[in-house]
């Protein structure tokens, strides 16, 4: 009987910005995965002198880098009781995504990030900087994009591992690139951007080249580095009405929603460079300069679903799930319990 490679991935406990971290255990063929642990004072999880925490396997895909029978193991972290731990933002997401799981939530997560090369980004020169931006989005050649070797190998690892990737683009600032994840359910999408950016930290190794989620990595006029959150549920891809609810609930938790998207997000949303301040909450049709977008497409269908545009790289996607789900389908069920009850033959 064989044994295949299980690598261990899990979120660990960095502020501001939580990182990924990875070990491997091998696992026979016929053997459950086991829950594993580590040392949580070497990751911001635990004191020295209480510092185990726990593994639990969560999500198994197949290992695209290592190939054969291998996986990767996307873990929750627990703590010695087998609680979730604090930083472990995942086991609040499913409990909420069960609560609303009656709304069928959809997201599709846009993943801009940069490659860099040393200090600068992949393929700038040594001094000063390259030509102004206008080229370079969804560019061809090698004048316009840089580091497209690493980008594809990337996109097809992430089909390999069989995760819901939507698709690849070069952004509008050189050397930065964005994939898509989803449309998937809330958990998933949440899950499959881990392991999607795990993929691309692993990958980018390879190069000698490093992908970094900070939301303004060339300050000046470059544009920073967005998740760009689609979302949906059933009653937004049957009803505008529901389209503009979603805005509108949005639009009452702004402040908070802000304080939860990312690390260093008023450096990114200045209202430039295709984003709305920070300090202000607008949407709008087709509006790059709102904080929500909703598509073209969707206002001509009357029904679909929105961009939130606000979200930094850096977002946790665990919390920018949960608070979209909190935020929208609570109001959802806020406005329909608020409704008076059906009319009776006696009213
Ligand atoms: P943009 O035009 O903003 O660059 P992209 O094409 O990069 O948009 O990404 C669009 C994302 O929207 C995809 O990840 C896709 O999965 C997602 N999406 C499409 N339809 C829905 C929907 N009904 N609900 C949620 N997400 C959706
Ligand atoms: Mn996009
Ligand atoms: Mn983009
Ligand atoms: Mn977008």
């Amino acid at each position: 009987m064989g044994s295949y490679i299980a690598e261990y991935i899990w979120v660990d406990g960095t502020i501001p910005t939580e990182k990924l971290r990875s070990k491997s255990k091998i696992v026979k063929d016929d053997e459950e995965l086991p829950l594993w642990g580590f040392d949580g004072s070497s990751t911001n999880q635990a004191t020295a002198d209480k510092s185990d925490c726990v593994l639990k396997p969560v999500f198994v895909c197949p290992d695209p880098i290592r190939g054969g029978n291998n996986k990767l193991v996307l873990c929750e972290v627990l703590l010695a009781d087998l609680s979730p731990h604090p930083t472990n933002h995942r086991a609040e997401l499913v409990e909420v995504a069960e609560l609303y799981a009656s709304h069928e939530a959809l997201f599709g997560i846009e993943q801009e990030y940069t490659l860099f090369d040393g200090a600068k980004p992949l393929g700038w020169p040594d001094n000063g900087f390259p030509a102004p931006q206008g080229g370079y989005f969804c560019g061809v050649g090698a004048d316009e994009v840089f580091g497209r070797p690493i980008v594809d190998r990337h996109m097809q690892a992430c089909l390999d591992a069989e995760l819901g990737i939507f698709g690849i683009n070069a952004e509008v600032m050189p050397a930065q690139w964005e994939f898509q994840i989803g449309t998937l359910s809330p958990v998933e999408a949440a899950d499959h951007l881990w392991v999607a950016r795990w993929l691309l930290y692993r990958l980018t190794e390879d190069y000698g080249v490093n992908a970094t989620l900070y939301p303004k990595p060339v300050k000046g006029d470059w544009n920073g580095a967005g998740a760009h959150t689609n979302f949906s549920t059933k009653e937004m891809r049957e009803s505008f009405d529901y389209v503009i609810k979603a805005c509108e609930a949005l639009s009452e938790r702004h402040e908070l929603h802000i304080a939860n998207y990312g690390d260093a997000i008023e450096e990114r949303l200045t209202g430039r460079h295709e984003t709305c301040s920070y300090k202000e909450f607008r949407y709008g049709v087709s509006d790059r300069g709102a904080s929500v977008r909703i598509p073209w497409q969707v206002a001509r269908n009357q029904k679909g679903y929105i961009e939130d545009r606000r979200p930094n790289a850096n977002v946790d996607p665990y919390v920018v799930t949960r608070l979209m789900l909190e935020t929208v389908c609570g109001a959802f069920e806020r406005r329909s319990s608020a409704q008076p009850a059906h009319a009776t033959a006696n009213d």
